[in-house]
């Protein structure tokens, strides 16, 4: 079948022209309620199985994203130029061996945090929103999402403003300096560079594969496995029947409008997110806002502004046309 996106910019935008042509916001509910789509998959990661591949080099998932994903990893032109018109650039170039966070070189990663006496290792990536505020929001278009459920960024079109990092409540795009298409258009007039994230192997979707991170944990474990990746229904009535049995918790179910990622943990996420904060992660796992809704809450105040201003207007005419027939001044 072909592929088509279930929701991008593109469209955003022409919901929110419509609706800026019909004058009512509130008709076209450009809410992220309105407009989410739940893709076909989803991934299921339960925290009470995870070892963190404990004795290994480095963690399953995190090697084979690494070595699935390679050909796709930035080769940045040097020098790097400063983001213009910032003296400063992102360059990971050189530590590419980094794990133990997000990087342009290592799209997904285990953390690990102590939270009373229990040691917890929590495999973070690109939740792929169903309502994805990086892209509905990127000025360039060069986000999509697809009925997979895979939010994914073209690094062709990208940028690297990294408005889709500031919009995603988990900051998830990570940016690489001294790639992409603005070192062809000079000078920039934002970002420079390329961001890049997990892409739930969208590749190896369309080709009847399951994600590189979820086959590589489901070599070393089986069944055991904290990985599962399958059709959304199903794994949201996993995720349910594990949070029953374990009497424990559901994260990236509601979340920022809906995800395609359900964690589920026996320890409560606040007391996971408390952890991280104070481990001062810049990946936590608290309660998250959807940018699209304060988008909704400007145009709703774009749209009634000029309501108000006439209404305004129509009391003050009134005010002072009863003030004259008062004879006051
Ligand atoms: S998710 Fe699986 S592969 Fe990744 S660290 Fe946990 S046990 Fe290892
Ligand atoms: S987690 Fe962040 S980067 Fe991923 S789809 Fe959601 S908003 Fe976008
Ligand atoms: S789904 Fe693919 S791109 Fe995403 S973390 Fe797993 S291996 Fe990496």
């Amino acid at each position: 079948m072909e592929e088509r996106e279930a929701f991008n910019r593109r469209s955003f935008l022409k919901r929110g022209g419509m609706a800026a042509a019909l004058g009512a916001a509130g008709l076209m509910g450009i809410t992220p309620e309105a407009s989410a789509k739940t893709g076909t998959y989803a991934t299921l990661i339960d925290l009470t199985r995870c070892d963190g591949c404990k004795g290994e080099p480095m963690p399953r998932c995190v090697e084979a994203c690494r070595k699935v994903n390679e050909s796709q990893f930035p080769v940045p032109q040097e020098p790097i130029k400063d983001l213009w018109p910032q003296k400063k650039h992102d360059d990971w170039s050189k530590k590419k061996h980094v794990i133990d966070r997000l990087t342009p070189y290592n799209w997904t990663t285990v953390q690990n945090v102590q939270v009373d006496g229990e040691e917890v290792f929590i495999p973070r990536r690109c939740m792929h929103c169903d309502n994805p505020p990086c892209a509905n929001l990127c000025p360039f278009g060069a986000l999509n999402k697809y009925e997979d459920s895979a939010v994914v960024i073209n690094h062709d079109l990208c940028m690297g403003g990294a408005k889709c990092k500031g919009v995603c409540p988990w900051g998830i795009p990570q940016r690489q300096s001294g790639v992409g298409l603005y070192l062809k258009i000079q000078p920039l007039p934002a970002g420079g560079g390329v961001m890049y994230k997990c892409d739930l192997c969208h590749d190896r979707l369309k080709k009847g594969m399951i994600p590189a991170c979820v086959e590589a944990c489901q070599i070393r474990l089986g069944e055991g496995r904290p990985l599962f990746f399958g059709k959304r229904e199903e794994i949201r009535k996993m995720a349910h029947a594990r949070a029953k049995e374990i009497n424990g918790y559901i994260y990236g179910e509601r979340e920022n409008g809906g995800t395609s990622t359900f964690y589920v943990s026996k320890i409560p996420f606040e007391k996971i997110h408390a952890r991280l904060q104070e481990s001062k992660s810049p990946l936590l796992m608290g309660k998250v806002q959807n940018a699209l809704d304060e988008v909704n809450r400007w145009a709703k105040g774009f749209l009634f502004g000029p309501l108000v201003a006439v209404a305004g207007a129509v009391g003050l005419a009134f005010y002072q046309r009863s003030k004259e027939r008062k004879g006051e001044k």
